[in-house]
């Protein structure tokens, strides 16, 4: 009988039975991962060319699965990009779709932003566009996009203090659902450097991330898992970044990461009080 009354209240509200995981992160290929949580979704990292004979393309299907808006790709709030390189970012392909999507933002450092812009036809998404503009050593910025709850910092890259002038940027972003919130990191191409997260302390105490998505360059050294355990603010994290020969340090830890496009984690849902 409970389960008939039950089955009616399903029918009723027409909500899917998956109602205790709503949250998830979804891996695509490289940093790009797709957050959703209830109506809220946002995909980290989509579009690139590159990846130097070493990391995962984003297979042909899930391309176009994107771009067809098939779920678990369809009504993205958001794109986010960590910064202007090849094996994160191509210009083409983020243009493509924002014209084709028009109600999906773009969140993005000013140097992809101005790459972005070079190409014929980009005005047109300018209203979509929200260009972060971040300095080495700037204060942490923090802002509302379409009900994403949105902060950015500048670390540096890895291998600084070469690449010192791409924009990387450490997004937190809040998805705010009807019940629930999550909060997500995704550190795009960080160096795993203590001194590069430590003036930021009270930045990432302000708020705590359900996960983290560190390049998996954070397990190798003390550091970094530093960085990940004690100073970030994170109840756990997955590497991303795997090479596509997946390095035994990897894969004979304990530490969580995506290697296989598709894999998805349920991600911690802290109640809204
Ligand atoms: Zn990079
Ligand atoms: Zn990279």
């Amino acid at each position: 009988m409970r389960l008939v009354v039950f089955c009616v209240w399903l029918i009723l509200i027409g909500q899917p039975i998956a109602l205790a995981h709503q949250s998830s992160a979804t891996y695509v290929a490289n940093e790009a991962v797709l957050i959703t949580n209830g109506d809220k979704k946002v995909l980290f990292d989509p579009f690139f060319h590159q990846v130097f004979g070493t990391y995962q393309l984003v297979p042909e299907q899930t391309k176009q699965a994107i771009f067809s808006a098939a779920p678990p790709f369809d009504n993205l709030t958001a794109i986010v990009i960590s910064h202007a390189h090849g094996d994160h970012f191509a210009a083409d392909e983020v243009l493509k779709y924002m014209l084709k999507y028009p109600m999906t933002q773009l969140i993005a450092p000013e140097q992809a932003v101005t790459e972005l812009m070079l190409l014929s036809g980009a005005k047109q998404i300018l209203p979509q566009v929200t260009s972060v503009k971040l300095a080495f050593d700037q204060h942490p910025k923090a802002f509302e996009v379409a009900g994403l709850e949105i902060d950015a910092v500048r670390i540096p890259h890895a291998g600084w203090p070469s690449r010192a002038e791409i924009e990387n940027l450490v997004f937190r972003v809040t998805l705010n659902s009807q019940n629930t919130s999550v909060t997500v990191m995704h550190l795009g191409d960080a160096d795993p450097e203590d001194k590069h997260f430590l003036p930021y302390k009270s930045h990432w105490k302000e708020r705590v991330s359900d996960t983290a998505l560190p390049p998996y360059w954070f397990y190798f050294s003390a550091e970094g898992n530093d960085i990940l355990n004690e100073i970030i603010n994170a109840k756990q994290s997955i590497g991303i970044h795997v090479p596509v020969v997946i390095p035994n340090q990897l894969k004979s830890g304990t530490v969580d990461y995506f290697s296989a496009p598709g894999e998805t984690r349920n991600i911690g849902e802290s109640h809204k009080h």
